[in-house]
């Protein structure tokens, strides 16, 4: 990587957690990808923000959040890779039926946090894995919720490291997309608005969502959820199946049996083996149903 020995060194003048070659694989729900150049871990805000200010003029950054949308190449990235972990994961309570929570927060217990107050309006997030960041990023969605639904405002550093507030409105959100989409801004903290519900049914809600995810979701294997996004009009899974895809092996990469629209890491695939599914599917399911599946997970990586 060029300015390799400026990045280190300034990594450490400022005493920034880093390692340099951490394998993705560890940090990807696909369990694929290869090495990072550098695996930057800040521990605060002022940290984060140096890494963006003297860091990003020397090489591209990629903030990373639980890594579930993601396939990462098997030769690794000449990045930064910055992940938003658990350092930025706080979580309080502004008015009786709103909850700040920063970003590197799990999704997961944003809603158990939801749950215990009796706050209603997160129940289609729960299952979803990943960080707040990076839900608010895809804008994700299940059983017709979004979190466009339930965003109010979203606190972040713009590729200079200077703070802004953005308001629901002017999110941009769409199918998975907002107005992060492409962008080099790193989300720092995300205002919910929620409403007054009731415990005990926000939980049954909860619960019976998730039993739903188990039932239907090969949750046994790794995976980045459903691989290809909803065409109009049709489901992916659906035309994936008519395709007689189901079960389809490219190496050591499957189409579910269980849900076709998940691709999953059967068998110690690749990112190789991954990509080469996708185009399969992609090409058979165009020639016999006409339509072009796009996909919802994000590649990274040659
Ligand atoms: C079993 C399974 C089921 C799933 N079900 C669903 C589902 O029902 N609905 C759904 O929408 N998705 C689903 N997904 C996909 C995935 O969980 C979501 O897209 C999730 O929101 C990604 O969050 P993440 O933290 O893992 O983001 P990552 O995969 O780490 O990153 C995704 C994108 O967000 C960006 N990002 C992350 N954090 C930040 C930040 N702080 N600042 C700026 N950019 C950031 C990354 O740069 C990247 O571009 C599923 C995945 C799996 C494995």
């Amino acid at each position: 990587m060029q300015k390799e020995k400026e990045i280190e060194l300034l990594l450490n003048r400022e005493q920034i957690p880093y390692r340099k070659g951490e394998p993705m694989k560890d940090h990807t729900s696909f369990h694929i990808g290869g090495g990072a150049a550098f695996f930057v871990t800040p521990r605060t805000e002022e940290e984060l923000r140096k890494t963006i200010c003297e860091v990003k003029p020397l090489a591209p950054l990629f903030f990373l959040g639980r890594g579930s949308n993601l396939l990462v190449s098997d030769q690794g990235l000449d990045t930064v890779v910055v992940e938003i972990g658990k350092e930025f994961s706080d979580i309080t309570f502004p008015e009786e039926d709103s909850i700040l929570v920063s970003a590197g927060a799990s999704l997961l217990r944003l809603c158990a946090e939801a749950k215990e107050r009796g706050l209603t309006g997160l129940e289609f997030a729960y299952g979803i894995p990943g960080s707040v960041g990076g839900a608010v990023y895809m804008n994700a969605g299940a059983f017709n919720g979004e979190m466009k639904d339930v965003v109010e405002y979203v606190d972040y550093l713009d590729g200079d490291g200077v703070l802004h507030r953005i308001e629901g409105e002017t999110l941009g959100f769409g199918y998975r997309k907002s107005f992060f989409t492409g962008t080099d801004f790193c989300i720092l903290r995300a205002k919910i608005r929620l409403q007054k519900g009731n415990r005990e049914e926000i939980e049954q809600k909860m619960e019976e969502l998730l039993a739903r995810r188990k039932l239907k979701q090969p949750l046994e294997y790794p995976s980045a959820g459903s691989t290809f996004k909803r065409p109009e009009g049709a489901y992916a899974g659906a035309l994936i199946e008519q395709s007689g895809l189901k079960g389809r092996l490219v190496g050591g990469a499957m189409v579910s049996e269980k849900h076709a629209n998940f691709l999953i890491n059967y068998d110690h695939a690749t990112c190789a083996d991954m990509r080469a599914l996708i185009r399969l599917v992609q090409q058979e399911v165009k020639e016999k149903t006409g339509y072009q599946l796009e996909c919802e997970v994000l590649f990274l990586g040659e």
